[in-house]
């Protein structure tokens, strides 16, 4: 973690084709990124990783696609039309704008240092709008989702009439959404379009308490399990100056990054509120009916929301590491749990002659169908130990001249750098084995 800044971070992402700004040429657009090959396959694995926990170790979850533009009264009932603002100050000297509720406006201008050129703070809302028809006017509105929840909450009676669900039970979605961020900073920790991963669990009122305690402990746990360090993770509980007025307690799971402690996930009872307000504002029936008990009532949900684009910068800046090898030599590794990382598995022939490019080719193949995987046969065998290991490569495969004789190869761990002789007909389970029980060496 001391290795690790956000100015690295942004390098060796540009650098390798993790993540690029948007529309770089044209002088970039501010909150807003591009992932690169490496990045879109690191974001896609952090999204399945979430997926299967959420919808197949929990068999009480379902999944849902809704759309990202919804009818504008699902966000007056929500209430992000009235109250999804931020106070906006901007320095009368250098025009620089600010969140008025992240700086201290006692302090100077963080950008001039001027005092008292702050503007008296207003309330900017955040949600993007745009019109849907050819005709613009009020009446065509329509917004960028700023959260994916709402689209849970509005198909609710949907899920429960369709699908064979009970109570007990959540909506987990992934997708974009879309907030008109003041200050973006940061890199893609804040931007305007992003990603999250949000999931409704919707329970009987009463029983409330013990699943926001379920949950907050089931979503701390993924982390260890995603390979977060646990050290560089912990829990804040909203204050009664944060909670939202609706949410009955909320906490939030906190990261490391190389700013300082911020939010990456908030874990939140809601209360009836959200189908509460639908209710109101569409007139249709909200509430579930206990077939069993014969019971009516609208149940309580408690909410897990984390960033998916957050999520990466979090297993970016976890990972990274400048290190120290015994020969002298530096090396900046990436430490990704191998079920995160963009490419499994590298297949190096240790020369082209003598038929080792083409049999590591064909091996590279074969490995194809079980794992993400790489063929690398430029430049000295170091060199490309390295560049795997700074994108974060956890095994490499090398074909030697002993390969050809005992069907054999080098099996290499990123993280040790010990090399291992395998079978090849053993090489798939043995990577699958020590994908499952990876553990990551405390530095
Ligand atoms: P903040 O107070 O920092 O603006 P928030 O508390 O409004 O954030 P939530 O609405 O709870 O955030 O969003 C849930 C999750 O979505 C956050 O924990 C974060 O991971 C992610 N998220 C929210 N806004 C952004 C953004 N602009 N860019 C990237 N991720 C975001």
């Amino acid at each position: 973690m001391a290795d690790v800044t956000m100015d690295k971070l942004v390098s060796l992402c540009k650098r390798r084709g993790f993540i690029y700004q948007s529309s770089e040429i044209y002088g970039g657009l501010t909150g807003a990124y591009d992932y690169g090959p490496l990045g879109v396959q690191l974001k896609n694995n952090i999204r399945d990783f979430w997926w299967k926990e959420m919808t197949q170790i929990h068999d009480d979850i379902v999944g849902l696609d809704a759309s990202i533009l919804m009818h504008p009264k699902v966000w007056e009932a929500s209430g992000h039309v009235s109250n999804f603002t931020d106070p906006m100050v901007d320095c009368k000297q250098c025009k620089s704008r600010f969140r008025s509720d992240q700086i201290d406006l006692t302090a100077g201008c963080p950008v001039c240092g001027t005092k008292g050129s702050f503007t008296e703070p207003r309330n900017f809302n955040l949600m993007f709008s745009t019109h849907i028809g050819p005709v613009h006017d009020d009446a065509s509105i329509v917004y960028l989702r700023p959260e994916t929840a709402q689209g849970i909450y509005v198909d609710f009676k949907n899920i429960v009439q369709s699908s064979r669900v009970k109570i007990p039970f959540g909506i987990a979605q992934v997708g974009k959404s879309f907030r008109n961020e003041i200050t973006t900073k940061n890199f893609i920790f804040r931007s305007c379009e992003f990603e999250q991963m949000e999931m409704q669990f919707f329970c009987k009122p009463g029983s409330d308490d013990d699943w926001f305690s379920y949950w907050r402990d089931q979503r701390m746990t993924f982390y260890h399990k995603m390979g977060i360090r646990p050290a560089a993770l912990r829990w804040h509980r909203h204050g009664e100056d944060e909670l939202a007025f609706y949410a009955k307690d909320a906490y939030d799971i906190q990261f490391l990054f190389p700013m300082g402690w911020q939010e990456l996930e908030g874990v939140h009872n809601r209360t009836d509120y959200d189908l509460t307000q639908h209710q109101k504002f569409s007139g249709k029936d909200m509430a579930y009916l206990d077939q069993e008990t014969q019971e009516r009532y609208i149940p309580y949900v408690v909410e897990t929301s984390a960033g998916l684009t957050r999520n990466v910068l979090m297993a970016l800046s976890d990972a990274y590491e400048e290190q120290q090898l015994p020969d002298g030599d530096m090396r900046t590794v990436l430490h990704f749990h191998p079920a995160l990382a963009p490419v499994t598995v590298a297949v190096l022939p240790l020369v082209k002659k003598d038929g080792l490019g083409e049999f590591a080719k064909k091996l590279e193949l074969d490995l194809r169908e079980d794992f993400t995987t790489f063929f690398d046969l430029s430049g000295a065998i170091g060199r490309r130990y390295r560049r795997m290991d700074e994108i974060g490569t956890p095994y490499c495969v090398t074909v030697d001249y002993q390969t050809l004789q005992d069907n054999t190869v080098t099996l290499r761990f990123r993280d040790s750098m010990e090399q291992i002789r395998v079978t090849i007909t053993d090489l798939v389970t043995t990577i699958k084995r020590e994908t499952k029980q990876y553990k990551r060496i405390e530095e």
